[in-house]
């Protein structure tokens, strides 16, 4: 059974479904007004393999991810009245609504080339405005929020539990620890807004029982969650950064109005950083996948770079990294296509053994280096019977995802079988100044051989 982190206990537990084999997971999505960049895949992947790794085990994962096409303010933005979406919008010289549909396409065409598999319901926040204008109006019944002059604030006082997944109870939240003023209607600096007044220039928003306006970013969440998972939802995943304010005031909001816990187990990923910063739009350090593939590396790789750290682990993108996961990633497929063409019987031992350990290094709080440390050793054991190390790797890659099996079944362009039999010769004789001719005219041919102690192996370039 897999263990992971729960950020709100601190400590790994099994994950068990409140419903036996059935697995309800939300997914913080991406906001819609820019590329994703692989900072934003890598925390996508953590959700990712925790289905993976679920869907190992036989238990069917409903899993649901939003797509946040509103607003989404940060503290910088929040009193300019600004937010991403408009601002690019403005920038582009498109419509806000045209920025989301093209920046959502361009993220789903992202997630399935890096073999996320796609989500059973990915909810627009603009199509959710009623559920949340919903959530505020309870809140406000229950006292646990307050209307100032348009604006519609959470009580953070009327939440006892406030601070319990972030730590950030409100004895530690200091007055004056954002860089702006904070609202002076506000009766306490850690109330945040449910709902804001449009100001004059505001294009996008939504009448509502208190003046015309939009939804704060953590009440989306909130709407959608409970709007498409229910009341009980095993498994909520995003960035750290998104465990303050976002997933603490998430847990606020939607406790204050069911009255009981919504989401079991938290699970939250480390930054992916570039030379020791978050790697991020506003830091210009951002990389997408479109950039990572102009300058030759595929996405895959970026995966498997991913992989190769431990998702609680912070990640510093590197160059020469990625480089060698692309390597590994060609040879790793050029074997397994190797192996499909192997006739060699069936009657070396079993890969019973290896199998075990890579499960249970999934279901070790997601440890996908050691996982990857026995696909090696697996690699390298020529006791094992072909057939057996491809069945075994087969396997493996429906947790992994990096399309290892890529090259198996492709045939060799007519006439290359003999060119590599040849060469074969020329190197048993050799005359390796033949084998190098031969080399090369197998490479205009897209043949790529490599020579290794088990003889010469080829893997077609595309
Ligand atoms: P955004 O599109 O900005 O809402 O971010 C989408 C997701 O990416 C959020 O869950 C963030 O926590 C996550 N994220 C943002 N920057 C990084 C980063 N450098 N490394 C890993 N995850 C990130
Ligand atoms: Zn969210």
């Amino acid at each position: 059974m897999l263990a992971v982190t729960n950020t709100l206990t601190r400590t790994k537990e099994p994950l068990r479904p409140r419903t036996p084999g059935q697995v309800a997971m939300y997914t913080c999505g991406p906001t819609v007004y820019r590329y994703a960049h692989i900072g934003n895949l890598r925390t996508f992947l953590v959700a990712d393999l925790l289905r993976r790794a679920l869907e190992a085990d036989g238990l069917a994962v409903r899993q649901v991810q939003n797509i946040t096409d509103v607003g989404h303010m940060t503290n910088e933005e929040f009193d300019r009245g600004e937010d991403r979406m408009l601002v690019s919008a403005r920038l582009e010289d498109k419509s806000p609504a045209e920025i989301a549909a093209y920046y959502t396409e361009a993220f789903l065409a992202d997630a399935a080339a890096f073999n996320l598999q796609p989500a059973a319901a990915y909810p627009r926040a603009s199509e959710y405005v009623p559920q949340m204008q919903e959530l505020v109006a309870r809140l406000l019944e229950s006292g646990h929020a307050y209307e100032v002059g348009g604006n519609v604030y959470f009580a953070v006082e009327s939440f006892p539990g406030y601070g319990r997944l972030s730590g950030n109870t409100l004895e530690r939240l200091r007055a004056g620890h954002r860089q702006e003023e904070p609202d002076p209607r506000k009766r306490h600096h850690a109330d945040f807004a449910l709902w804001k007044a449009a100001g004059p220039h505001r294009l996008v928003k939504w009448p509502s029982p208190w003046g015309d306006g939009y939804p704060g970013w953590h009440i989306e969440c909130s709407a959608m969650s409970l709007a498409t998972l229910g009341e009980h939802i095993d498994v909520h995943t995003g960035g750290e950064d998104n465990v303050f304010p976002h997933h603490e005031d998430e847990i606020a909001q939607s406790e204050a109005v069911v009255g009981h816990q919504v989401v079991t187990t938290w699970v939250h990923g480390r930054h992916l950083l570039t030379a020791d910063f978050k790697m991020s739009k506003s830091r210009g350090n951002f990389l997408s996948l479109r950039e990572l593939t102009e300058r030759g590396r595929g996405p895959l790789a970026a995966r498997l770079l991913f992989l190769q750290a431990r998702y609680r682990s912070p990640l510093n993108f590197t160059w020469d990294a990625v480089t060698g996961a692309e390597r590994t990633l060609e040879r790793l497929r050029s074997r397994l296509a190797a192996w499909a063409r192997d006739p060699a019987g069936g009657d070396g031992p079993g890969t019973g053994a290896y199998e075990a350990r890579f499960w249970a290094a999934v279901h070790d709080d997601l440890d996908t280096p050691t996982a990857l440390a026995v696909l090696h050793e697996l690699e390298a054991d020529e006791s094992l019977a072909p057939a057996a190390r491809l069945a075994a790797v087969r396997r493996f890659d429906r947790f992994l995802g990096l399309d290892l099996d890529a090259e198996v079944g492709q045939a060799l362009p007519a006439g290359a079988e003999a060119l590599i039999a040849e060469r074969e010769a020329a190197r048993a004789a050799r005359d390796f100044a033949a084998a190098d001719r031969l080399r090369d005219r197998l490479a205009t041919m897209g043949v790529e051989v490599t020579d290794t102690r088990a003889g010469t192996s080829w893997r077609l370039r595309i």
